[in-house]
């Protein structure tokens, strides 16, 4: 018998609830095969508990459910010279950047990791290599090989795409590989040089085509969109989830152009927004020197965000109206990004309560049971309950009285395999 077959219960001084808004005091979660099969308080075990089951006691420890991380770039260093790397290494060198990335990720708590963007000779063979059991990664979702135009955004590992029937095209193969998400540049961004992040890539009949193709094939379609000319699009296609949505000006002396119409359509729609938060706040507290490079031949002032010290009180406001008109968000660090490593995807969810003024328990939702839903896989993980998969991770100081308290868990189970415990990597659970 494997060791994930034998049953198991995890004793927790604070076990976060089904709906993960509050604790549970002194409480065991059971594990049978890779899910849960009981919570209870640790009084009503049975007294031969250990006659039928590994007791594990976590101690005094929060518990919650493993983080989901929705926006990552798995063999994208995350370093400040990310772009160097990303456009000098060869496929070798990129497979085991992101073999090591995704062990990173997996050990600072993150058990499901969504990639929105690497190539699909690294992507489609890392997941063959978690599935064969070869690395430790949390359970990936693929998009494999981004679309882009030619010289547009991410080309470097891209598959460059202009016209419909190229598209078209692009998104079959991307199916034919495996991919379960496509992902579309709809405009250009700060990680390619001379790629224009306040003009849209594509034209709305193209984007429109996109979304009509990946719903025959029954795939979701998440697009990348500086622009607001970019945002209208996605928009108005339906496209399901928008990442970043900046709302840049075309003029980019003009800031932002947000559009309450759009936004309301946004939410009728039940479009998810990734606004992708955290990485502005590690930027600012690690590097506050970064500047994005003034790479866009047409773009008079560089980097909106990095050089105007009113930005980011427009942004909160701007985000703030999106929720209030119902926008749902996703949790999404953009990892392997400069100053994204593979294991601050906690910073979304400090990004949610410091900036966006959720509370911490908001904050945890960001990248648990909320994710979960944005991703429609709310059916397997994202909360601690009966029949999800045991993915649990533990915190000796509690996260909901101080979100940066969310940050390297001393305790990693993924499928009820525990995987790191009081900080010590396990290696034969
Ligand atoms: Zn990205």
């Amino acid at each position: 018998m494997s060791s994930t077959k034998i049953k198991k219960v995890f004793k927790s001084s604070f076990v976060s609830n089904s709906q993960t808004t509050g604790w549970l005091k002194n409480h065991a979660v059971i594990v049978q095969d890779n899910l849960i099969s009981d919570i209870l308080h640790q009084d009503k075990l049975p007294k031969d508990i250990d006659q039928t089951h590994k007791v594990i006691n976590l101690g005094k420890v929060f518990l919650i459910p493993g983080l989901i991380e929705t926006h990552a770039h798995m063999h994208c260093a995350g370093t400040k010279d990310t772009f160097k790397l990303a456009t000098s290494e060869n496929n070798d060198s990129l497979l085991i950047r992101a073999a090591k990335n995704l062990s990173t990720a997996l050990y600072s708590g993150v058990t499901t990791l969504r990639d929105l963007g690497s190539k699909n000779e690294i992507a489609f063979s890392i997941k063959n290599s978690i599935e064969s059991n070869i690395i430790k990664s949390p359970k990936v979702i693929l998009s494999g090989t981004p679309i882009t135009t030619t010289a547009g955004h991410c080309h470097f590992f891209a598959t460059e795409a202009d016209t419909k029937e190229e598209v078209l095209k692009a998104i079959r193969k991307q199916v034919k590989l495996g991919a379960e998400v496509i992902k579309i540049m709809a405009s250009g961004g700060g990680f390619t040089p001379r790629s224009n992040r306040y003009k849209a890539q594509y034209t709305s009949e193209i984007i429109k085509a996109a979304v009509v193709e990946t719903e025959r094939l029954g795939i979701p379609i998440a697009a990348h969109a500086h622009a607001t000319e970019s945002i209208k699009q996605c928009v108005d296609a339906g496209v399901k989830h928008i990442i970043h949505s900046s709302w840049l000006s075309e003029n980019s002396e003009n800031g932002e152009d947000y559009d309450q119409k759009t936004t309301k359509e946004m939410a009728e729609k039940n479009i998810w927004v990734d606004p992708g938060g955290g990485v502005t706040l590690l930027r600012r507290e690690n590097a506050p020197d970064y500047q994005m490079p003034n790479w866009t031949s047409t773009d008079v002032s560089g980097d909106v965000s990095e050089k105007d010290p009113e930005h980011d009180n427009r942004r909160t406001e701007i985000l703030l109206d999106m929720y209030d008109k119902g926008v749902r968000f996703l949790g999404g660090l953009d990892v392997g990004m400069a100053h994204a490593h593979f294991d601050n995807t906690p910073a979304t969810a400090w990004f949610t309560v410091e900036n966006l003024g959720f509370s911490p328990w908001e904050g945890i939702q960001s990248l648990t049971n909320n994710n979960a839903e944005g991703l429609g896989i709310n059916n397997q993980v994202g909360n601690i309950r009966v029949g999800l998969n045991a993915d649990l991770i533990s915190f000796e100081k509690d996260p909901s009285q101080n979100i940066r308290n969310l940050n390297n868990p001393n305790s990693v189970i993924q499928n009820g395999k525990i995987l790191k415990f009081n900080h010590k990597l396990v290696s034969d659970d």
